[in-house]
């Protein structure tokens, strides 16, 4: 299986190239050539392990690492670390199914993919004779940045800097970050959002120069964020898991069509369910769920990708974004793997902060559908199902929660609906707590804590009680503009 980029200039590369690294040379996303499809069947795939499947999946994706590779990878990623050893558990609360990945170190789905890209690089990099410092640069709207931190932590031959947006994330998640004791970690805030600090990231990886004078002091960068396709395919295995646990509860037929419903930011997690799709899980509709920053919703509704809008802070931070990277995945596929078209597209997205698709290409998306949800619309969400079910949603789960309502509730579509459930509710307590009905301002993120567990019933995580009494490691705060000199010093001084 060999990678191109979606935009053209980068060809023919193994599938350990493209996770060295991350982003093409063009600004393009790494695709495979041809879109797998499983060999077993589902009833056979839903007797194994959660790392059995996943072998049975990546190495669909990544042919050139062998067996014992991808185990090791494998084993290394999916361990104890993960509070619940299914990994990722499905529970049926309230007419739909919650597919749970939140269980591991940092209590969001992002470590679904970010415990594992790390020893997929390490062993990329000795596949390919690396033998330079791999340097992974991240911009992170919260989730994204403890999580690469914590999976690449103390792994040798790595570095990782984070930089996510001064006061757009949670305390929560800011004493994540700032509290991590990898001695190979950074993190810095910028004065700006979290596209500021997306797009600084980009221009650094777009910079030769700069790449140059790296390579002179023996560093590659890299990049953990979602387009690196060694996050990509690793979120696919459980969308398998999930119709897996279905037929092993007997909730369905083999065969029997579902839909799932992502909270969605940069596009990563719910283009993870259209590769499941494709490979041969029985999935209907796609529902892409927004909060206000729904550019998707407009986008699925109107086929016109328009991000001249104004940012909006919401309870749901890791999707704030107008951006939503990973897309051009599937603008590419809906071109019939046109880099030429996907790479005009991008370029109007870059010039003018709007394009629109053919036609065809909207034929092609027609199983997505978008809908999004306001704040208060969220808040009531998290209190109906505590009241209903007596389970609690965090605000990311609940946006995606209101959006599988309106549309079950508007199209009269019965389908058994898998919502991924992203983030622990104890990562943004206080604002579960809020909708909830409490008053927890002023307080403590760690009282608000206590109580959440308390109402709840739900023991607090490991990862809660790791950042209550760890000391601030990351102080750093600098300007969009000085992002790169943020790198050199973190790594040469
Ligand atoms: C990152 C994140 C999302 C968005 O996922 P994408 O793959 O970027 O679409 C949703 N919820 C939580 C809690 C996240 O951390």
């Amino acid at each position: 299986m060999l990678y191109n980029s979606t935009r053209g200039g980068e060809n023919g590369l193994r599938a350990s190239e493209a996770i060295l690294k991350g982003l093409a040379s063009d600004g393009g996303l790494f695709m495979p050539e041809k879109l797998p499809v499983l060999t077993k069947s589902l009833s056979e795939l839903s007797t194994l392990s959660y790392q059995d499947l996943a072998y049975e999946i990546m190495k669909e994706f990544f042919t050139d690492f062998t067996e014992e590779e991808l185990r090791h990878c494998i084993c290394a990623a999916y361990d104890e670390k993960f509070e619940d050893p299914k990994i990722a558990p499905l529970v049926k609360k309230g007419g739909a199914w919650y597919l749970e990945l939140f269980h591991g170190k940092t209590i969001a789905f992002k470590d679904m993919a970010l415990s594992i890209l790390p020893h997929l690089m390490v062993t990329s990099a000795r596949k390919n004779q690396v033998t330079d410092r791999i340097v992974i640069l991240t911009a992170t709207s919260g989730d994204t940045g403890k999580a690469a931190m914590a999976g690449f932590a103390d792994v040798p031959g790595t570095e990782i800097i984070v930089f996510y947006p001064y006061g757009g994330v949670s305390r929560f998640q800011e004493l994540q970050m700032r509290t991590e004791p990898g001695k190979n970690t950074h993190a810095a805030a910028i004065r700006g959002n979290f596209d500021d600090a997306q797009t600084g990231v980009k221009q650094i990886f777009h910079d030769p120069a700069f790449a140059q004078k790296l390579k002179a002091q023996g560093v590659v960068l890299s990049s953990a964020n979602s387009i690196n396709i060694g996050r990509l395919v690793p979120q696919v295995v459980y969308y398998v898991y999930a119709y897996g646990q279905m037929l092993q509860a007997g909730d369905v037929a083999e065969g029997e069509k579902i839909d799932v419903c992502v909270p969605t930011g940069n596009f990563g997690n719910i283009l993870a369910a259209y590769l499941a799709k494709h490979m041969g899980v029985p999935i209907e509709k796609l529902i892409c769920a927004s909060n206000e920053n729904k550019v998707l919703t407009d986008f699925f509704g109107t086929g016109e990708y328009n991000r001249n809008r104004p940012f909006i802070l919401t309870s749901s931070p890791s999707m704030d974004i107008l951006i939503s990277s990973n897309l051009e995945r599937l603008i590419y596929l809906s071109t019939g793997c046109n880099s030429a078209k996907t790479a005009q597209l991008m370029e109007d997205l870059r010039t003018k902060g709007v394009y629109e698709v053919s036609e065809d290409m909207r034929q092609f998306m027609a199983d997505f559908v978008g809908g999004f949800a306001e704040e208060p619309e969220v808040f009531k969400t998290i209190r109906d199902l505590k009241e209903e079910a007596g389970y609690v949603l965090d605000p990311h789960t609940a946006v995606a929660s209101a959006v599988y309502k309106q549309y079950a509730e508007k199209t009269g579509d019965t389908r058994k609906t898998v919502v991924a459930s992203t983030a622990s509710p104890y990562k943004f307590a206080p604002n579960v707590m809020k909708a909830l009905g409490y008053d927890v301002e002023h307080q403590d993120v760690f009282e608000v804590i206590d109580q959440l567990s308390e109402i709840s019933g739900v023991p607090e995580p490991r990862a809660i009680r790791e950042v209550r009494n760890a000391a601030i490691r990351h102080s750093e705060v600098c300007e969009i503009s000085e992002m790169k000199k943020m790198v050199e010093d973190f790594l040469f001084v």
